[in-house]
């Protein structure tokens, strides 16, 4: 049976060939799977009953089961874990945000990058996930917002789930494509963010490909030796070469870059390491975002108190440096990228 799930409209075409659907048909069962929750031909009432009973033969549309799902005590979050055919499980989360709904997908299942604040790492790499796995995480929370929540629908896309997606280029370009068509999400360029640990070479490969995509870059630290120590791939693509591919990619896109940093009680929240990041900061189409960390319990890495966090924003705000920080949302839910997933692993 062929999956038609993750197919763009001309590979649909094409696939549907043979049973002589018109191209206009072919469109319709687009949107009858992208964006009015059809999992199986029989729901697609316009076809022929026998068209319907034909293509239910031979193709099949793989959709991932909602495996569990979590809802924040402020019904603010809400955690997803789908898995798909093979038993592979992701993590997606919903978050109902002030200026909409926005969605953080998985590239791949788990990771193999190793970054010692993160729960996806723990297990290593399980696989790449395809296009359409990666637009199914994007569909199901879509279709549950439409039915469950009057109409709603996915208004931002981070790609900061578990995963580093630049380790997936393929299929992550493949789902950037395909997100935007108007017979899936619709979805603007300029409506996705997609986050990596700093993959120098498919940095520049993306500020080539006319997306005009928020990047967001992990930086964690400010500096070589620490950098290291919590990211490995930094021994790989160290800081200096990650600050100039995000220059470029800002020099290119004209989108400003976000760092991301975790703030981490005593490692990197000190006085040394806000004026080092300052300075990396300075003279870039760039912000910072404070992450201060869900304290992950297998690596004992704790959260800075508040007048830590509050000193260290001053401190690059009163230098230059536009910063936020990122609001809490769902650590009641474990909504910290990996958690989720790894407690339905050791299952
Ligand atoms: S933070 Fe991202 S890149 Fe690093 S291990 Fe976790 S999922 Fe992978």
């Amino acid at each position: 049976m062929t999956n038609i799930f993750g197919m763009t409209l001309v590979q649909l075409q094409e696939t549907l060939k043979p049973y002589k659907v018109p191209a206009y048909r072919s469109k319709q069962i687009a949107e009858w799977m992208y964006q009015k929750g059809a999992g199986s031909f029989e729901a697609m009432t316009n076809l022929s009953k026998q068209l319907r009973e034909t293509l239910a033969g031979e193709l099949v549309i793989g959709r991932p089961n909602i495996k569990a799902r979590l809802d924040s005590k402020d019904k603010k979050t809400t955690k997803f874990l789908l898995e798909f055919d093979d038993g592979t499980a992701v993590e997606t989360v919903l978050m109902r945000q002030s200026y909409g709904n926005s969605i953080c997908v998985s590239s791949q299942a788990g990771c193999s990058m190793g970054c010692a604040f993160c729960a996806s790492t723990l297990h290593g790499l399980a696989r790449d996930l395809t296009t359409g796995e990666i637009l199914a995480q994007a569909i199901t929370i879509n279709d549950m917002l439409r039915d469950e929540e009057d109409g709603q629908k996915v208004d931002t896309i981070v790609i900061m789930g578990s995963g580093e997606p630049l380790m997936n280029y393929e299929n992550v370009i493949g789902f950037l494509h395909l997100v935007h068509e108007p017979y899936t999400l619709n979805m603007g360029y300029r409506n996705i963010t997609l986050s990596t640990s700093g993959i120098v070479p498919q940095m520049y490969l993306l500020a080539d490909e006319g997306l005009p995509i928020s990047l967001s870059v992990s930086l964690h630290a400010p500096e070589q030796a620490l950098r290291s120590a919590l990211m490995p791939i930094n021994r790989k693509y160290p800081l200096t070469d990650v600050i100039k591919a995000a220059k470029n990619y800002a020099d290119k896109t004209k989108r400003r870059v976000t760092y991301e940093y975790i703030l981490i009680d005593q490692l990197n929240d000190g006085e040394l390491q806000a004026k080092q990041l300052a300075n990396l900061m300075h003279g870039q189409l760039a912000s910072v975002n404070l992450i201060p960390i869900n304290p992950v319990v297998e690596r004992n890495l704790m959260r800075p108190s508040k007048e830590r966090i509050d000193w260290f924003e001053h401190y690059l705000s009163t230098h230059h440096v536009t910063v936020t920080v990122r609001r809490e949302m769902g650590t009641d839910i474990q909504a910290a990228c990996g958690q989720l997933r790894n407690k339905h692993l050791s299952d």
